[in-house]
């Protein structure tokens, strides 16, 4: 087997290939090589489980994948990459490439067709232009999966990772603590990357959640009201609320009083159950 974490062996294959990586397409290939083992051990890949890679590169997570789990299907997106992957995969029969973009896979019936009864988790070093499109792919698809295990740039790690209600949280901070419990695994330095990047990245496990924390009335109307809030973080919730989902002042008035608030209250530092509360309210009012 190539090891792709030796640079002549990754030279080698940019040369072969007249590969050039793509900067649009988030293209940081890891060089490290103790880093794929410690995530594939951490997304809990065994000989009973299936994993969904996104973006593969040249491979080199999912060779150690594959080393370990049932089976693998990685998504890419980039084509050029595929003969690579035809290269450095070969003595693999449990690995599959879709070349496709993940946002437009329907996963669901991916898991089915190709995962039939296995535990299935996700693990994916993940391109850093899409990094919470994808992470809110995934968690709102609901798909049946035990955990999605990601890299992602360190500042990134630090908001999905982060309390719902502290400084650091934001909209997709409480979207992620709604579908799933996150926590930081390790950092990586910008130096386990070719080429570099220029942060530090950190590998993240976000373990699903069977059911959510919270009792919702409306799952929709409670996500709109979280963007509202986190749109205008320095504003009173009366005021973010109602610019934010064109709802009269008197209106969300109403419903900060009957959820108990203080009528200048600022949501943004609000716990997942306040939040609930809140938006429960605000769904009672308008339905009056
Ligand atoms: N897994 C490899 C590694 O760790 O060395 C490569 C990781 S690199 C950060 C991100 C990969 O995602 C690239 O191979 C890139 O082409 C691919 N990619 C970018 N956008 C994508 C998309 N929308 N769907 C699937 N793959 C994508």
């Amino acid at each position: 087997m190539q090891n792709l974490s030796d640079i002549s062996v990754v030279k080698d294959l940019l040369n072969r290939h007249g590969f050039k990586f793509s900067k649009a397409l988030g293209q940081n290939f890891l060089i490290n090589p103790t880093v794929c083992p410690r995530m594939a051990d951490a997304c809990g890949a065994d000989e009973n489980t299936g994993v969904i890679e996104v973006g593969p590169g040249f491979g080199v997570l999912t060779a150690e994948l594959a080393k370990k789990a049932k089976k693998v299907v990685s998504v890419e997106l980039d084509e050029r990459l595929l003969p690579v992957l035809d290269e450095t995969l070969a003595e693999f029969d449990n690995v599959e490439v879709i070349n496709s973009d993940v946002l437009k896979v329907d996963l669901h019936k991916l898991i089915e067709e190709k995962f039939g009864g296995m535990k299935v988790a996700v693990c994916a070093n993940l391109p850093y232009y899409i990094t919470s499109p994808v992470i809110m792919h995934l968690l709102e698809s609901k798909l049946p999966v035990e955990n999605i295990t990601v890299m992602v740039q360190k500042e990134a790690a630090q908001r999905l990772c982060a309390p719902v209600g502290s400084r650091d949280a934001g909209a997709v901070t409480v979207a992620v603590d709604y579908y799933a419990d996150a926590e930081k695994i390790f950092d990586v330095s910008a130096g386990s990357f070719m080429p570099a990047p220029k942060v530090d990245s950190s590998v993240i496990r976000l373990n699903v959640r069977k059911q959510p924390p919270i009792e919702l009335n409306d799952e929709k109307l409670f996500f709109r009201m979280v963007k509202a809030v986190f749109a205008q973080r320095r504003k009173t919730a009366a005021n973010s609320i109602s610019s934010g989902m064109s709802l009269s002042k008197e209106t969300v008035y109403k419903a900060i009083e009957a959820a108990g608030y203080n009528e200048n209250v600022r949501a943004e530092s609000f716990t997942l159950n306040e939040l609930a509360t809140l938006a429960n309210e605000i769904y009672n009012v308008t339905r009056q």
